[in-house]
């Protein structure tokens, strides 16, 4: 199957949120902050851009469910009245008219299990929340996966610099890839793409590996300890949200390590749909930190998955074996 009419839904998508997302994260001010159950913020732009990316799907695929990682209960409380004001104000500008209900609805769509039958899209409206309230890196990404398997990702990053080699450049890409089709970069204004590949190094000593800035997010100690067993000596570039991926994927790393700092913590599969399609179809290997591949059948969790090792590919087995022994010690 070509996906032609999934990719082109995922890019507009995905374009409509980046520009809500740069909007909002422009005049970010604390009240848009809430605490969510589990403390990490939640923001305006991540139900704004979750109300405009299922709008978006359900209107080209209305019977495609959606795995999100929001629901809208909390903006029912009545404290809620002010922030839910600014998000219909954002959600305005791409979809006019737009209820108050209309848009919790949306929201609320995306409240589908997943599982290994059927298809179904997730949603990360914003991935790396905490990225984004530094002022730093943020993704949005959305996945389609059929009957268990990733088939298409669409990774937007806003403030990922364009080219890796001119930071100060423009900034603000999309990442896209379909199974079998390979991956691409594009701006988020112009329709042109450019193929991406991972780095071709062969010699895990000269490899740079990327991790999670947040420490609760991955173990910094654990992953220095794989560096240097690996004869890494390049610093970690510390970077948040599914950018490790897209920084994998066009070769501005050639490992993404992700190793688990509890050992209840579930991965979440709109962390890592969009973001595991972009690095293999580009080229690379992207499994947990036992080398098995990542499980998106089990629902919205990767309930046998333990952590992710993502890589260029041509050392991923070594990588595995040093993560190995790192747990042996
Ligand atoms: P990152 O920007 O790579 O640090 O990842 C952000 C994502 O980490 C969020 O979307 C959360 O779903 C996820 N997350 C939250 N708690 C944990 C945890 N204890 N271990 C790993 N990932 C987590
Ligand atoms: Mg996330």
């Amino acid at each position: 199957m070509s996906f032609e009419q999934e990719r082109s839904a995922a890019i507009e998508a995905v374009q409509k949120a980046c520009q809500l997302c740069q909007t909002v994260q422009a005049e970010l001010v604390t009240e848009e902050t809430v605490a969510k159950k589990d403390k990490s913020p939640v923001t305006i732009a991540d139900f704004g851009a979750q109300a405009i990316v299922n709008q978006h799907l359900l209107n080209v695929f209305p019977n495609d469910p959606i795995v999100a990682e929001e629901d809208a209960h909390i903006l029912r409380e009545p404290d809620a009245a002010l922030m839910k004001e600014r998000i219909i104000h954002h959600v305005h500008t791409f979809w006019p008219g737009a209820s108050e209900e209309q848009i919790l609805i949306s929201i609320d769509r995306g409240n589908y299990e997943g599982g290994p039958q059927g298809r179904h899209w997730t949603l990360d409206p914003i991935d790396g929340t905490k990225g984004f309230i530094r002022g730093d890196q943020y993704a949005i990404a959305l996945g389609l996966i059929e009957n268990g398997e990733v088939v298409l990702g669409a990774l937007g990053c806003p403030n990922l610099p364009l080219q890796a080699d001119k930071p100060d450049g423009a900034k603000g890409c999309i990442l896209i890839a379909v199974k079998g089709q390979g991956a691409f970069i594009r701006s988020l204004e112009d329709d042109s793409e450019t193929p991406i590949h991972v780095s071709e190094i062969a010699d895990v000593s000269q490899a740079s590996f990327c991790e999670s800035v947040e420490s609760g997010h991955t173990s910094h100690s654990r992953s220095s300890q794989i560096a240097e067993a690996l004869g890494v000596t390049a610093p970690p570039y510390r970077i948040d949200s599914q950018c490790k991926y897209a920084a994998v994927a066009r070769g501005d790393a050639s490992i993404y390590l992700r190793l688990p700092t509890s050992p209840t913590y579930q991965e979440k599969i709109w962390d890592h749909a969009a973001g595991s399609i972009v690095v293999k179809e580009a080229g690379g290997k992207v499994t947990d930190i036992h080398g098995a591949p990542l499980n998106f059948a089990r629902g919205k969790t990767f309930e046998p998955n333990t952590g992710i090792v993502a890589t260029c590919g041509s050392f991923h087995s070594q990588v595995i074996d040093a993560v190995k022994r790192s747990y042996e010690q």
